[in-house]
């Protein structure tokens, strides 16, 4: 099987005018996150920022989880905190990963919006299935990745659709819902 890695992205993305901006981290895409990886076998979850006030907080939170008092308070969260890996840009996170498997990541965005090309569910499911490069799933905050992200990507991932035109998620949702897809093919 090919390894899984996520990675959410507070920069570039773009704000409801369509400007790139930094977003905040939250605390609640830490940890859900962190549980979906835990719960579906992801082998690391990259949260991206490049402000070293908000990367060092997020260390103070998986610190009191991991070492501190959390620790023994909740183990399910202390486990599933533990992929949790901190990263000031997408550069930062695939160098890790090409240093700790050997091969530079395959690439996937994730976006509501669909396109041309997509890259299907099944497709991305064969190829986690098969032995080859590791995959890096790459999610937004704010209104979505940049271009210049969404432009140096492998593939982009098909959208997750709803019963109309709005499939706005937020990112744990969406998350969620592509994981599921992604192992059990539901
Ligand atoms: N503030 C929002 C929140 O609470 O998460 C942020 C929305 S952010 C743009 C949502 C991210 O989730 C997108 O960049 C994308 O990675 C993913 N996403 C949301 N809806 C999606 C959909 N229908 N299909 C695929 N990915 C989706």
């Amino acid at each position: 099987m090919a390894d899984l890695y996520l990675a959410l992205l507070h920069h570039p993305v773009y704000d409801k005018t369509g400007a790139v901006v930094t977003t905040a981290v939250t605390n609640l895409d830490v940890h859900d996150i962190a549980r979906m990886a835990r719960t579906f076998g992801v082998r690391a979850y990259y949260v991206c920022t490049p402000v070293d006030t908000l990367r060092r907080l997020v260390a103070r939170i998986m610190r009191h989880w991991e070492r501190g008092p959390g620790a023994t308070y909740n183990t399910t969260r202390r486990d599933a905190l533990a992929l949790v890996r901190l990263a000031p840009e997408l550069d930062a996170a695939i160098a890790e990963i090409e240093d700790e498997t050997g091969h530079l990541p395959r690439l996937i965005a994730t976006s509501a919006r669909g396109g041309p090309d997509r890259l299907s569910f099944d497709a991305l499911r064969a190829r986690l299935d098969a032995p080859g490069p590791p995959v890096l799933l790459v999610f937004g905050t704010g209104w979505g990745l940049a271009r210049e992200v969404m432009d140096r990507v492998d593939d982009v991932l098909e959208p997750i659709s709803g019963v109309g035109p709005y499939n706005h998620l937020s990112v744990r949702a969406a998350a969620a819902i592509m994981l599921d897809r992604l192992r059990n093919g539901r």
